[in-house]
């Protein structure tokens, strides 16, 4: 298998805290993340929870945890190098750390948005952890959601925690997110914040929207794109072209 197709059938699972990166005068109870000590140093990944009850030598720096699983463990030269130049190559540092059968890429938390689409570019399906979800690129726009197993129609396909904000707390986000802003109800706004904002549009879609759900309308097959109707959903701030390719397509959203 080349370098390319293992990317394929591997997978970058995105924890969804942030974590401390510490430098320790003496290892630390309680349970953490990750604690490597040689000679001189002590170092210590832990949540944000965690983070409260360590003594620790300087100030605080906060990561975004990929989890990186290759499919072919040990035999893909060039695996961790191609993730390195990935997120080098969009002007990043990260900090790589390994445990015996997984490897872990730490991105600053404000470039986590730019590493993501490194590595989506690249080609690796990303998963949140605990979803049955695939991110992964899509020919209907961009980066898109794919179904990880079978749902059944009425199944739930993915649950979201959208953040509530005002009209000033919207102005102020970086650009990049304001894209993923929709009109809710009585002046506020919601931002997605999961694997849902990458939900495409579809004019056939196979997913409503339900109690901040999408929720299957059919049965979806593993592997197939999650749509969903944006019409229908939420009061949309942006229009776009549809390429969802089915018969009834509006072309304009
Ligand atoms: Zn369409």
């Amino acid at each position: 298998m080349g370098l390319l197709e293992v990317i394929k059938v591997s997978q970058v699972i995105v924890h969804h805290e942030r974590y401390a990166y510490l430098l320790c005068s003496r290892v630390p109870l309680g349970k953490h993340f990750m604690v490597s000590q040689d000679a001189d140093e002590i170092t210590v990944i832990t949540t944000e929870n965690n983070a409260k009850k360590v003594k620790h030598k300087k100030d605080i720096k906060w990561f975004k945890l990929f989890e990186i699983r290759v499919a072919t463990p040990f035999v893909s030269v060039g695996f961790l190098a191609a993730i390195s130049s990935a997120i080098a190559a969009k002007g990043l540092t990260i900090l790589m750390v390994s445990t015996f059968s997984k490897d872990y890429v730490l991105i600053h938390e404000e470039e986590t948005s730019v590493a993501f689409r490194a590595l989506l570019e690249l080609g690796f399906p990303v998963v949140w952890k605990g979803q049955n979800t695939l991110v992964k690129m899509s020919k209907i726009h961009k980066v898109g959601v794919f179904a990880a197993k079978n749902f059944k129609k009425g199944e739930t396909v993915l649950h979201f925690e959208p953040k509530v904000l005002t009209k000033d707390q919207i102005k102020a986000l970086p650009s990049d997110q304001k894209k993923y802003v929709s009109s809710y109800k009585h002046g506020k706004y919601i931002l997605q914040q999961g694997p849902d904002k990458y939900v495409n549009h579809a004019c056939d879609p196979n997913t409503k929207v339900q109690n901040n759900s999408d929720v299957a309308i059919r049965d979806i097959h593993r592997g197939e794109e999650i749509t969903s109707d944006y019409r229908k959903d939420t009061i949309q701030l942006h229009h776009f072209t549809c390429r969802c390719r089915s018969r009834n397509c509006q072309r304009w959203i």
